[in-house]
């Protein structure tokens, strides 16, 4: 008998398989029960470093450690009361819908089959979602950095001819990439690994919102221009990791188009709420960008890992991309025929079914849906915004254009430097409490305990418990001082 990898009993395994469904169920389902957050203890870290394997285990006793060491160590960014970096909660039938890419296995490079349409499919729905043409092209990712990586290797190439060829020294001059200070820190690293260099990453100061400050753009391209430098490429954000400031995307865009610059703009989660009609106005230029990245698994909620990016000219991305090499040579009928092969658009060759998760869950709640979690947030965050300004012991740090609110406890008489650690530490207690998981910034050199809020499970009461127990720890704190 020929070895191979599927069970031996497969009655056995599917009723396993149900067990897992069923218990992963609870588990969502009862989430809110749960502490925030679990340590995890030095006993299970040791099942964690063990060697490699060598013979078979029953897939039962598998699953067994997986439910002992892995799963009450969660991250928990599954939690209403995770509101850490930027990062969402996923739901239950996007795990199923994970489940079943999974079981498909479709490699989604090449070829006619089902997946490549659905991708195709995901990516026409995401063009509609931020006013893109149709005509537009795009791919999807792992997440917004390597979205954002893809899109400036199009601005790059596209920049003179010969670049894809003969790299950036193909042109005389040293080529430049624009973004705000606030811009996030996967762009610099972007801007390094295609060969600019992050020294050529011109960070543009911000006014008192955090929002890039245009005319001084201009003023620096202006310089680099006379220094004999190539400005090449703006980077817009729509919603800073560190406050979710806004660029005006619109002067950016006029800039852009005056200078002769590819207009990218980071949307990871800040451009989601274009789709609510109310906010469009917020996120005015949005639609003239050469190029937007978003993410999926941010604020629209689905689970890890599917980001976007989309060019508004297809034959410019392409050509940034686009080899011809004889074991992809498309056929006109079978398996190798189909759709364009995805990695002409991207780096991957091999690359996952994260398309079907999106399709399924966009069918499931509709845009709509998500339109209303999305206000529903930023309503959070207004609340949240008001229970501090509103309470003595508390500080506003930054303005809340968005979903982010930047705070600490502050109760007043306290030098810079006790405060930054007071808060530091009752960030730690929140965590290590279980209370909650917002995280943090540094916002003109004070601390500040961040919340931002791509959570669909949070309730205003999970604000309300936040706010009391950063007093709570605070003043704890200082009495036992
Ligand atoms: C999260 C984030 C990124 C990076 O996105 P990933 O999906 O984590 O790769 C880029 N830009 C901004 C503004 C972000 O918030």
């Amino acid at each position: 008998m020929e070895y191979n990898l599927d069970p031996a009993d497969w009655e056995e395994l599917r009723q396993l398989g149900h067990r897992m469904v069923d218990d992963m169920m609870e588990h969502l389902r009862t989430v809110r029960e749960r502490p925030a957050w679990v340590k995890m203890p030095e006993n299970v870290l040791q099942d964690l470093r063990q060697p490699l394997p060598q013979g078979p285990q029953d897939a039962a006793d598998v699953y067994e450690d997986f439910l002992r060491a892995v799963l009450p160590y969660n991250k928990n960014n599954i939690h209403p009361r995770f509101w850490g970096w930027v990062q969402g909660g996923g739901t239950p039938f996007g795990m199923l819908a994970d489940m079943l890419a999974s079981g498909m296995n479709a490699n989604v490079a090449i070829g006619d089959h089902s997946a490549m349409y659905v991708e195709q499919q995901v990516l026409d729905w995401s063009k509609e979602m931020f006013g893109f043409p149709a005509s537009a092209s795009g791919i999807l990712t792992s997440g917004a950095s390597i979205a954002n990586i893809t899109a400036l290797v199009v601005a790059r190439n596209h920049f003179r001819a010969g670049v894809k060829q003969k790299g950036v020294r193909a042109v005389e001059g040293q080529m430049i990439v624009y973004g705000s200070s606030e811009t996030h820190n996967c762009v610099a690293k972007g801007v390094e690994v295609i060969g600019i260099g992050s020294d050529h990453f011109r960070k543009v100061p911000v006014d008192t919102d955090y929002r890039v400050r245009t005319e001084v753009l201009r003023t620096m391209i202006r310089e680099d221009r006379e220094a004999g430098h190539l400005p090449f490429c703006i980077i817009g954000n729509a919603g800073t990791v560190n406050t979710g400031a806004i660029d005006d995307l619109e002067v950016l865009a006029v800039i852009a188009k005056e200078e002769g610059l590819w207009f990218h703009i980071d949307g990871a989660f800040g451009a989601i709420p274009y789709i609510l009609p109310s906010f469009r106005d917020k996120l005015k230029g949005l639609q003239l960008a050469d190029s937007l990245s978003f993410d999926f698994h941010k604020w629209l909620y689905m689970n890890y890992e599917v980001g976007c990016v989309l060019v508004k000219e297809a034959a410019i991305h392409r050509a940034a991309f686009a080899t011809s090499v004889n074991y992809l040579m498309q056929h006109e009928r079978g398996l190798s025929a189909g759709p364009e092969t995805f990695t002409n658009y991207g780096m991957e060759l091999s690359r996952g079914f994260k398309a079907l998760k999106v399709w399924m869950l966009l069918k499931e709640h509709g845009v709509q849906g998500y339109a209303r979690l999305v206000r529903q947030n930023l309503d959070q965050a207004q609340y949240l915004a008001k229970l501090v300004r509103g309470n003595g012991e508390l500080e506003l740090l930054a303005d809340v254009p968005l979903n982010i609110v930047c705070y600490r406890w502050n109760p007043g008489g306290m030098e810079e430097e006790e405060l930054n650690t007071s808060n530091k530490e009752i960030l730690m207690r929140l965590h290590e409490e279980g209370i909650a998981l917002p995280t943090y910034t540094v916002l003109h050199g004070r601390y500040a305990i961040r919340v931002a809020i791509t959570n669909h499970r949070s309730r205003l009461e999970d604000f309300d418990a936040l706010a009391d127990a950063s007093i709570r720890i605070g003043r704890d704190l200082h009495i036992t001082q």
